[in-house]
């Protein structure tokens, strides 16, 4: 196992949990899962209690497929391969690979310029979830966000203006968040990255995570 220093932030686990999350974030977090010890012991506490969400918010509050998801972590019927979670071989984690269909050799890669290449993975509605190619000591253009953009480093590192992100390492930018990525000279760096349509997830969030932290 890894040493993971930037863990996920609660309010992502919880939603994860509770199945309230796009797939496409979904995604980054069980692969973010399968690298860090603690946040999959966080996963499994959150996940204990999955089922009181149901009543305290009320199944209205829920759409067909959250509420599908959940329903079945409660009956404990098979998930879904994402959440199937399996220490890391490789470069991608289980839930990676599976979504890719292989490993890093797999990846179809388009180039996007400066010599960073992107393969889009999954495009719903509410998100859509990308891995990110840059070469080492490349730095991408300085940007802001709409919304959420969930960084998961899968190899190499990078580091922007508000720390350094390794292997396992979670960045969350967010409408305040204005950087530029670099990755560091030496490796390739290698990221997943999910972002989100802003109103639909601004609006999940705060209903799920306020029944388990009580606010
Ligand atoms: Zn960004």
């Amino acid at each position: 196992m890894i040493d993971v220093n930037h863990q996920i932030p609660d309010d992502l686990l919880m939603g994860y949990a509770a199945g309230a999350l796009p797939e496409a974030f979904d995604l980054v977090v069980a692969t973010h899962v399968s690298l860090s010890d603690e946040a999959r012991a966080r996963l499994e506490s959150y996940e204990a209690i999955g089922g009181g969400v149901l009543e305290t918010i009320g199944l209205a509050d829920l759409d067909a497929h959250s509420l599908e998801a959940t329903l079945a972590r409660i009956t404990g019927d098979p998930m879904p391969e994402m959440t199937e979670i399996a220490p890391a071989t490789g470069v991608f984690p289980a839930p990676l690979r599976q979504m890719v269909g292989g490993d890093l050799d797999t990846v179809k890669w388009r180039p996007v310029g400066m010599g960073v290449k992107q393969c889009v993975l999954h495009t719903g509605k509410d998100a859509s979830a990308r891995l990110l190619y840059i070469p080492a000591g490349q730095a991408m253009p300085m940007h802001s966000h709409r919304g959420t953009e969930m960084t998961l480093v899968l190899q190499g590192a990078y580091a922007d203006e508000e720390d350094r992100f390794a292997r396992g390492d979670i960045e969350i930018a967010n409408a305040e968040t204005h950087h530029t990525p670099t990755a560091e000279p030496g490796a390739d760096c290698i990221c997943l990255i999910a972002t989100d349509a802003p109103l639909k997830f601004d609006g999940i969030l705060p209903r799920i995570a306020q029944p388990f932290v009580g606010i």
